[in-house]
């Protein structure tokens, strides 16, 4: 590295308050902040290793390239995770994981072993089945970035699901549709708009299954939905927007009482499956949808 520019990066760099370890051997520059750090951790980046060394203030220094666009408070998440002050773990919450996951990533400093455990820990945050779909999750929109980015394929379908119908927001107090769309327009263009797709999709499979009246085995069970379906199935439905979350949509009908309404046990067995089913078959869509 030529001179001038290593004492440009020492006048400018500011050492970082916690990673400027006394007995550290090795000074890593990353933008214009310097940690003071082990020299192990390039044993563990072939990136690292790569990168030519001066020597400053005794110790070997390197510097990350700006085209790996690492951020500061990433490699802060790294060292936290290496040094054991704060590991990845079962409680780590997304913001740190996706930290973690970034900078081990190929495209930054490429440290596989931790990868994987960012990557397990990710997958552990958000739905990967039909059975968790419904699941409370945060920062969907920001998973969903991040998991196609990365092609964190298992949860891809999940988050997909939570991001296109909106079900990740909390609708108790109003303003979904706004929150919707700033959620989307945050998002990559080629995300979003398959999230709009995938909804229009959604919906249009799922409309004619909510309009079209039940029928049972038997006619006085038939006569019970016939009654009942616009008034508890449908009118609810198009108060709560539950057209575009088919799911859900189909839990609640699942879940209503139906015996209460005069419907046999057999026949209440019976459409349970079938709707049951019928989630199944939306989860499955949503499979080829997105690969699509
Ligand atoms: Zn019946």
């Amino acid at each position: 590295m030529p001179q001038k520019h290593t004492s440009n990066i020492l006048a400018s760099s500011r050492q970082h308050p916690a990673y400027w370890l006394d007995d550290g051997t090795l000074i890593v520059h990353v933008g214009d902040s310097a940690f003071k750090v082990y020299d192990t951790l390039p044993q563990q980046s072939t990136v690292l290793a790569s990168l030519p060394r001066w020597t400053e203030q005794d110790v070997p220094a390197i510097q990350i390239p700006d085209h790996l666009a690492v951020q500061r408070a990433d490699f802060e998440a790294l060292l936290d995770h290496l040094y054991n002050k704060i590991p990845i773990g079962d409680h780590t919450p997304f913001p740190r994981v996706a930290a973690v996951l970034r900078i081990s990533s190929e495209r930054q400093l490429n440290i596989p072993a931790i990868n994987a455990t960012a990557r397990k820990r990710l997958m552990e945050l958000y739905p990967q089945s039909l059975d968790d779909i419904t699941m409370h999750i945060d920062h969907a929109d920001l998973a969903l970035d991040l998991a196609v980015q990365y092609n964190v394929a298992p949860i891809l379908r999940g988050l997909y699901y939570q991001v296109a119908t909106g079900s990740h927001l909390d609708d108790d107090d109003g303003g979904v549709e706004e929150a919707q769309m700033n959620a989307l327009a945050h998002l990559p263009q080629e995300v979003s708009q398959r999230c709009t797709t995938l909804l229009d999709e959604l919906i249009a499979h799922f409309t004619p299954i909510l309009f079209t009246v039940a029928t049972a085995n038997h006619m006085a069970c038939t006569d019970v939905f016939a009654e009942l379906w616009m008034p508890l199935v449908i009118q609810p439905a198009i108060e709560n927007n539950g057209l575009s979350k088919p799911i859900e949509t189909l839990q609640a009908i699942i879940d209503m009482d139906w015996s209460s309404h005069g419907l046999c046990e057999e026949c209440v067995q019976d459409k349970r499956e079938e709707w049951k089913e019928e989630q199944r078959v939306v989860w499955n869509k949503l499979g080829d949808w997105i690969v699509e």
